[in-house]
């Protein structure tokens, strides 16, 4: 039987970013938004062009993703005509493939925030679907408190769907915008929804203010929708968004939905989505939630006794999904063959073959468990991974040597009698036989030492001259008996290839530094420079 296809919508660098404590960069949101075209999600929102400077950067330039690149932006404003709304002018401008309007559907707002008529409402979103289906986007419209609306007057949130429909959107989203509606609510109102617009062109935007935001998007689908939005990991707002990273797995892996639909997700792309939602907490700096659904380090662990034996026998006893589906593992068996099949696909994945009986592998994998032990993540930080296989796989020369450094950090008045704090780094190399000494003054120790270190490298200089520091972040990490730092530091080079590394230390000038040595390593390493 052929199966109907389900759309996916991630909106994690707009709604998502309005997360307490999240900022993206310019860099971050194409990080992620590779990361979600790896995945195999159908539409990226990026953001909100126009209206802060890095959203409107993220559009200035056509960013050549398979997924339909996505901008957001309000329906022109009332009493305005299209061509004279700045503010749409400038979502009509952006590189985008795709427009999603956002406007009121309940009449009570319309009234109050927006002050203006329902007539007037419907106009506005006519014309604005309408004046982007000319420029040749495909738009969506998420009707803003659909469901609340719904409740106070059907007639009109349907109308202004309705509107949306007609003018010509290719997507009406059906916004729980408080996130508090009940599944049984939604489903029954989709129900009525899809009476009036075809379920193909219809979708459900939930927020999780009663934690019902991934029920909410299945019972929507259950009752005909056929667009999902969420973020990952659930990042939104207050409470967040329907989560992605629960939402996917269940499709794929739940007969009820996987018999019936198709997503734009492989099933070697589920395999990456421990991974996806893994990397994203560590580029926004939190620790990943154990307990999360499909993902988290406790999803399949089992603690000793009656379970783990059982377990043992078959897996199926006691988990409802088998883990490697999305790249999480069972933690019980000690000779961890998936901790192994994970580490021979990065193997393969960077291109360094071995046979995978090779008892270097073993090896690898306990230098990776120790280190992770210790503080040192490695799923964030594939350019230290890389080296440390090649490492233990005999793969890596020793470019130079690191006799000594010194950081020194000093406050003093300057010339014109400020207060400032300088640092100063010297640094001792030993490459070829010759040592060879920098110096560097810094905005931070880090930095500091960062410039010194890469002020004079002797022969391999040339290798690293286009090599530039584009992130750093720190954690402190309550391990064991004492606290120890963790440094991602994230490095870019001539070709805009990037990568990050990783160090850990009870001292964060020592763990910055070894960050820092293995992204340098790293880039004559893939440069090939000459031992
Ligand atoms: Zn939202």
């Amino acid at each position: 039987m052929a199966r109907e296809r389900l759309y996916l919508f991630d909106t994690t660098l707009r709604d998502g970013a309005q997360t307490n404590g999240v900022d993206f960069t310019l860099g971050d949101k194409l990080t992620i938004a590779k990361m979600l075209d790896d995945l195999g999600i159908d539409y990226v929102e990026g953001g909100y062009p126009g209206a802060n400077p890095t959203d409107t950067q993220l559009f200035a330039e056509d960013r050549k993703l398979a997924a339909t690149f996505t901008a957001f932006g309000m329906t022109r404003r009332p009493g305005r005509s299209t061509s004279n709304d700045p503010g749409l002018a400038a979502l009509l401008e952006a590189k985008a493939d795709a427009i999603c309007f956002v406007a009121k559907s309940w009449d009570y707002h319309v009234r109050v925030a927006l002050e203006t008529t329902p007539e007037e409402n419907l106009a506005s979103i006519r014309d604005s679907v309408g004046a982007a289906v000319a420029k040749g986007r495909e738009v969506l419209l998420d009707c803003e408190h659909f469901f609340d609306g719904y409740k106070a007057n059907p007639q009109f949130a349907l109308a202004c769907a309705k509107a949306a429909y007609d003018a010509g959107a290719r997507w009406v989203v059906l916004c729980d915008t408080n996130g508090g509606a009940l599944p049984h609510e939604v489903e029954a109102i989709v129900g009525e929804v899809v009476k009036v617009i075809p379920g193909a062109h219809v979708g459900i935007h939930a927020h999780n203010d009663t934690e019902q935001a991934v029920a909410n998007s299945l019972a929507a689908v259950r009752a005909g929708a056929r667009q999902i939005q969420g973020t990952l990991n659930g990042l939104g707002e207050r409470c967040g968004n329907a989560n992605l990273v629960s939402i996917i797995p269940t499709l794929k892996l739940k007969a009820e939905f996987a018999d019936r639909f198709e997503i734009g997700v492989s099933d070697a792309q589920l395999k990456s989505l421990a991974h996806a939602s893994h990397t994203l907490d560590e580029m926004l700096n939190r620790a990943p939630n154990r307990h999360a659904p499909y993902v988290g380090e406790s999803a399949f662990a089992t603690k000793a006794g009656i379970h783990a034996s059982a377990i043992m026998k078959d897996p199926a006893t006691y988990e409802h999904v088998s883990p490697d589906r999305v790249g999480n593992r069972r933690k019980l068996l000690v000779s961890d063959q998936a901790g192994r099949s994970n580490v021979l696909a990065e193997l393969e994945r960077i291109g360094l073959k071995i046979d995978k009986d090779d008892a270097r592998i073993s090896r690898l994998l306990d230098v990776v468990k120790e280190r992770e032990a210790i503080g040192y993540a490695y799923e964030a930080a594939d350019a230290s991974f890389e080296l440390l296989a090649r490492r233990v796989l005999g793969k890596v020369p020793d470019y130079f040597d690191v006799e000594k450094f010194d950081v020194n950090i000093e406050q003093r008045d300057n010339a014109v009698g400020q207060r400032v704090t300088v640092s100063l780094a010297v640094v001792k190399v030993k490459v070829d036989g010759e040592t060879l000494i920098s110096a560097a003054e810094g905005i931070g120790p880090v930095n500091a030492l960062d410039l010194a270190l890469r002020k004079d490298l002797g022969k391999y200089q040339g290798y690293i001259n286009g090599l530039e520091l584009t992130d750093y972040r720190v954690r402190i990490l309550n391990g064991g008996t004492e606290a120890v730092t963790r440094v991602l530091i994230e490095s870019q080079d001539e070709s805009g290839e990037r990568w990050t590394t990783v160090g850990v230390s009870p001292n964060i000038i020592d763990a910055s530094f070894q960050a820092l040595m293995d992204s340098i390593v790293y880039k004559l390493v893939r440069s090939g420079a000459p031992a």
